[in-house]
């Protein structure tokens, strides 16, 4: 009669829309808490390997030993899937000595994919010709043969009145908690286009004229440097360098009083041995084919200021704890859970776009030949969008890159339909501060083009701990700046998701398939300005 009753109660209290697996969560977070590896892989992906620009060398061992650890950790199908790139490209050492009006070695580190300089580098006079724009040639022509140009602006400093070290609070959760509806159309790329081109343009103009090298400002004060570069396609002529804005901003004072001469050695290294890029994938396969699959990416590549810990060694971590956490539990999926580690995020999401367009769908070349060479984004107005084999087996897709801060809870992208699912799923990490559904989109990683093409593709909020302000593409992008109790918190949830979503009786809702959309206000003039 007991029995009777309980079960006719278990029934009454129907299941919720999603109700987590509590037994799996409880087994997660031990594993997780009290065997977990996440901070070893963190600090061997960033200590030990260090800079993984795309297709250099620290990319490769990160290829071959991100898979030996999936294998380790029985892992089925660890395989990688190549894209075209282009060159390798890495630093051996680089120096730029003022030698006079006074001897200063000037902290330094050379622009990604620039050539080297001859051996003992190459000393010539300064000419200051802040150049952001083709019209700003006009006023330098003529006057930098043999010279060293300073391109940047050297921009006055601004007050650092905002804390560089920060976790979200309450009212700041609560504000990201508000769909800010679009009201523009989507971005057409034109601007980043403009940006890539002009590092071109500006090498083509320096080298016609007869330049000899070139330095840059770093973007951000207190001797950081970043380095970024986005001639991989196409090889520079000059060498480039970034000095730190103190650096820069000196310098730029001396050359209003009289001669500055400089000496910039640059030893860099190409390597053309293999132009594909390669994406690491590796699979818990499920118990049920047609079900489809999960997924959850972090992009392994780095930038090459320093060892590209935030970003995104804590990422890729988190992706492989969450699948060694779930191959040590030998759990048995519905669906099949899939981990990727994509490679040429930083020049425009190169990896997990080849994944799009070889498996989910495809999209026409944009019609500009220039453009159809280059990354993804060019594409993201290219309209009808063809479906593939794995479009409708993609159930849910969990990515992590905005540092290494704990999970505070998720994007929901705009797909509304998802928003209470992904609660349910998150509900029992609240106490761990990180049950918020936000629908509002966020862009710039390799969720985005997942998005754009209407799958189920959402990205975590983190707090932001010194990422945005110093850490993120910097020189001091190391693991002193990661936190292990939030990789380890991050590494519970997202395992938990990928659990809950391989599981789950249905995917989760995904969009429809987008179409060309119409302008939101077909009222408003275009600025002119913007197309400056
Ligand atoms: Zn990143």
């Amino acid at each position: 009669m007991r029995a009777l009753v309980a079960l006719l109660l278990a029934s009454v209290a129907a299941p919720t829309l999603a109700a987590p697996d509590l037994a799996m969560v409880a087994r997660i977070t031990d594993e997780a808490m009290n065997r977990g590896e996440v901070v070893e892989t963190a600090a061997w992906l960033s200590d030990r390997i260090g800079p993984r620009l795309t297709n250099s060398p620290g990319m490769r061992t990160a290829e071959r030993w991100t898979q030996d650890k999936f294998k380790g950790w029985g892992l089925a199908n660890v395989r990688t899937e190549g894209f075209d790139f282009g060159r390798g490209w890495s630093i051996e050492r680089a120096s730029v000595v003022m030698q006079s009006p006074r001897q200063l070695r000037m902290r330094t580190l050379p622009v990604a994919w620039t050539p080297a300089t001859p051996t003992g580098g190459i000393t010539a006079p300064v000419v200051v010709a802040p150049m952001s724009k083709p019209r700003h040639f006009a006023e330098w022509a003529g006057k930098l043969k043999g010279k060293i140009v300073a391109v940047s602006l050297p921009r006055v400093p601004s007050d650092a009145t905002k804390p560089a070290f920060k976790r979200l609070d309450d009212k700041a959760i609560g504000e990201l908690d508000e769909y800010q509806q679009p009201v523009t159309a989507p971005d057409d790329g034109d601007g980043w286009f403009k940006f890539i081109q002009f590092g071109k343009q500006l090498d083509e103009f320096l080298a016609k004229e007869g330049a000899v090298g070139w330095v840059r400002m770093s973007y951000r004060d207190n001797g950081l440097l970043h380095g970024e570069g986005y001639q991989h396609r196409d090889t520079p002529k000059l060498p480039g360098l970034e000095l730190t804005a103190e650096d820069y901003r000196r310098l730029a004072r001396l050359a209003k009083q009289g001669e500055v001469v400089l000496t910039i050695d640059s030893q860099v290294k190409f390597d053309d041995s293999d132009p594909n890029g390669y994406n690491v994938l590796a699979d818990i396969p499920g118990s049920d084919a047609k079900a489809g699959y999960v997924m959850a990416g972090a992009h392994l590549d780095s930038w090459v200021a320093a060892d590209g810990a935030a970003d995104n060694g804590a990422g890729s971590a988190v992706v492989m704890e969450a699948a060694r956490i779930l191959a040590a539990l030998k759990v048995k999926p519905k669906r099949t859970i899939r981990f990727a580690l994509w490679s040429g995020e930083e020049q425009g999401l190169y990896g997990s776009a080849n994944y799009i367009e070889r498996h989910f769908a495809s999209r026409p070349a944009n019609p500009d030949p220039i453009k159809a060479r280059l990354s993804y984004d060019f594409k993201l107005g290219q309209y009808p969008i063809e479906k593939k084999a794995d479009y409708n087996l993609l159930a849910a897709y969990f990515n992590m890159d905005n540092g290494g801060g704990k999970f505070r809870g998720i994007y929901a992208e705009g797909n509304f339909a998802a928003v209470p699912i992904l609660q349910d799923w998150l509900s029992p990490f609240a106490s761990m501060g990180a049950s918020t559904v936000v629908a509002s989109p966020t862009g710039g990683t390799d969720h985005e083009f997942m998005q754009a093409i209407g799958l189920p593709a959402f990205q975590f909020i983190q707090d932001p701990l010194d990422y945005e302000t110093t850490v993120h593409h910097s020189s001091v992008d190391t693991f002193d700046h990661l936190r292990p109790q939030d990789l380890r918190q991050a590494s519970v949830i997202l395992a938990s998701l990928l659990w809950e979503a391989a599981n789950a009786d249905k995917p989760l809702p995904a969009k429809p398939l987008p179409t060309k959309p119409k302008m939101t206000d077909p009222f408003r003039y275009e600025d002119p300005d913007k197309k400056d």
